[in-house]
């Protein structure tokens, strides 16, 4: 039995490689149990590996990984019946009527009559798809069908449940109420692992990884990227006069200030409530007056395109440090 103060999912140092591309490269992170972890990251940055590394359908190359106290690769029966599962590319009965395919999965996992008749019911409601219960999963559109495979992966009321890119190929209502789903499950205990490559969609998670070239370049909950992306909180100033801003840059708790027009600049403060009223007050002491003041709430693509930039740029200045060394090591050899 799993001890429940023991996080859900737990990896160190998760490697897989293919051939020469590294596409997970030494991930270390946790899940604590009833949370919320997005994976979020652009296009081929390893999401996929690490789901499938994670539901034991992949090997990893190196590192430790255990999941509801195992190791994926010998998840016992019990174990598998506790996770849900729905993949990217989720293969439905074509044939099977959307109720068939459900009753199908629900009979795997060992639901029996009346329950799974009800729970087949729900989960078919819950994704709107009552209406289109009767039609085969070949004459449901593409939205339609993922709905359809959500339902598949919640069909069995899974303790842990890990979703590749759910919402892709929603409409932004359905979107909102597949979100809605995930948070009612985490908030009755469950745990969830979602990758998305809609950054909006972070808002949503009590934590997110942020995937970049096969690493995690930030961990931590969502109105803590926006710090970290930022470097603490902004604060947007409009003033009266033309003014040089930069004499706001020695306050205290002020980290830096970018002055865009003569009359406004955003402030970066380790934090706005105590920074805004000093701010404010040198501005009147220069004479000067705030016409319009509010915290700066970038939205998540900013944040995800500034953590992903500042990641490049760290990794360049180590390439650069990294070859200056080996250049000095070869002079040095020559001489
Ligand atoms: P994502 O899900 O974020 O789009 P993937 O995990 O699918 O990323 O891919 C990560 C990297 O690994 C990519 O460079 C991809 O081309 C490579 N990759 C994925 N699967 C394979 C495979 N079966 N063989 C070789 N390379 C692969």
């Amino acid at each position: 039995m799993l001890d429940p103060a023991h996080p859900i999912v737990a990896m160190e140092g998760l490697t897989r490689r293919y051939d020469d591309t590294v596409a997970i490269d030494h991930v270390t992170l946790e899940v604590p149990r009833g949370t919320i972890l997005g994976i979020i990251g652009p296009s081929g940055s390893g999401k996929t590996t690490l789901i499938r590394m994670l539901t034991g359908t992949l090997e990893p190359s190196e590192g430790k990984l255990s999941v509801l106290g195992q190791h994926p690769r010998r998840f016992t029966r019990h174990t598998r019946e506790k996770l849900g599962y729905m993949p990217q590319h989720f293969v439905l009965y074509e044939e099977l009527t959307a109720t068939e395919n459900l009753s199908f999965v629900a009979a795997l996992f060992g639901l029996l009559w009346p329950k799974r008749g009800r729970r087949v019911k729900e989960m078919l409601r819950l994704v709107e798809l009552w209406e289109a219960r009767d039609r085969r999963a070949r004459q449901l559109s593409g939205g339609m069908q993922r709905r359809l495979e959500l339902a598949c992966a919640l069909v069995h009321d899974p303790l842990l449940l890990f979703v590749d890119e759910p919402t892709a190929g929603l409409d932004p209502i359905l979107r909102t109420k597949v979100w809605a789903e995930f948070r009612r499950l985490r908030d009755v205990g469950r745990t969830l692992v979602v990758t998305t490559q809609v950054v909006g969609e972070a808002e949503y998670c009590d934590r997110v990884a942020v995937l970049s070239k096969a690493r995690v370049i930030a961990l931590a909950p969502p109105e803590e990227l926006r710090r970290m992306a930022l470097g603490g909180d902004v604060i947007e100033i409009t003033t009266a006069q033309a003014l040089d801003a930069t004499r706001l840059e020695n306050l205290p708790g002020v980290r830096a200030v970018h002055q865009d027009t003569p009359r406004h600049f955003l402030v970066v403060a380790a934090d706005a409530a105590t920074a805004t009223p000093r701010v404010v007050q040198e501005i009147h002491a220069i004479g000067d007056e705030v016409v319009a003041s509010s915290e700066y709430r970038p939205s998540f693509d900013e944040v995800f395109t500034a953590l992903i930039s500042q990641a490049d740029g760290a990794d360049a200045d180590q390439a650069e440090e990294e070859d200056r060394g080996s250049r000095r090591r070869h002079a040095a050899r020559a001489a």
